[in-house]
């Protein structure tokens, strides 16, 4: 049996580690939600580059197309109007046009049947991205959902113990308040009140000094000399 203040320090104790653990974990909360959003967010931006490129290569197919209907019109109308021409040269020039334009309208024809094989490579590549993206998406929105229900959970938990807290130090005295208190808002200070294990300080592993054994013996609220850690000794006052 570890002496009375001891006792009553560590039922705060408890309930501070796990308010400081919770906290803690509390912490981390918005970061892991901006980079679930930015994950989601990431996915969607590349289901929308695929389906632009796949787009961008049926435009670019449509642009062809009006471009041959426009050659082949310019021709017809070139052959009818030639008929009626009576200078050589100004024929020649028609049947030039007509004969370029026929060439234009067969580089195109070739570049259409390049675009939509591509078209059709856009689009499956497309089909693809976005099946896997919307996975990634699905599941950035399952585990963004989890993190919200477990901040309620935590919340929730660290209003009860902050409910349960004044009890607890009611029965602690002020000064092993004080102390206890300085501990506790002390930067990755673990907990302020240690166990010593074999001799050595729970807090800072160096031998407790017979004078600080002496004063845990008499029951007395001691620190570690050389860390200033609370201390006791589970089995102080069976010695
Ligand atoms: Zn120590």
């Amino acid at each position: 049996m570890a002496a009375k203040w001891v006792e009553a320090l560590l039922a705060l104790q408890k309930v501070d580690m796990r308010q400081r653990e919770l906290e803690q974990r509390l912490a981390l909360l918005p970061r892991e939600m901006s980079e679930l959003k930015a994950r989601r967010d990431a996915a969607v931006a590349d289901t929308h580059a695929a389906a632009q490129a796949a787009r961008k290569i049926e435009a670019e197919i449509k642009n062809c197309e009006s471009e041959i209907a426009r050659l082949q019109d310019e021709s017809r109308k070139l052959q009818q109007q030639s008929a009626l021409v009576k200078k050589n040269t100004e024929y020649q020039a028609m049947l030039n046009t007509v004969a370029l334009n026929a060439k234009k309208i067969s580089d195109l024809e070739s570049r259409v049947l390049k675009l939509m094989d591509d078209f059709e490579a856009g689009k499956a590549h497309y089909r693809k991205v976005k099946t896997d993206n919307d996975a990634v998406t699905r599941l950035a929105r399952e585990e963004f959902e989890e993190l919200l229900a477990f901040a309620e959970d935590v919340k929730k938990e660290l209003a009860r113990l902050r409910a349960e807290r004044p009890e607890l130090a009611r029965k602690v005295d002020s000064d092993t308040m004080t102390r206890y208190n300085s501990l506790l808002k002390g930067k990755n200070a673990g907990a302020p009140l240690v166990k010593i294990e074999n001799g050595i300080c729970g807090h800072c592993h160096l031998r407790i000094t017979p004078q600080a054994m002496n004063g845990i013996s008499k029951g007395a609220v001691t620190v570690c000399d050389n860390c200033m850690h609370l201390i006791y000794d589970e089995g102080s006052e069976e010695l």
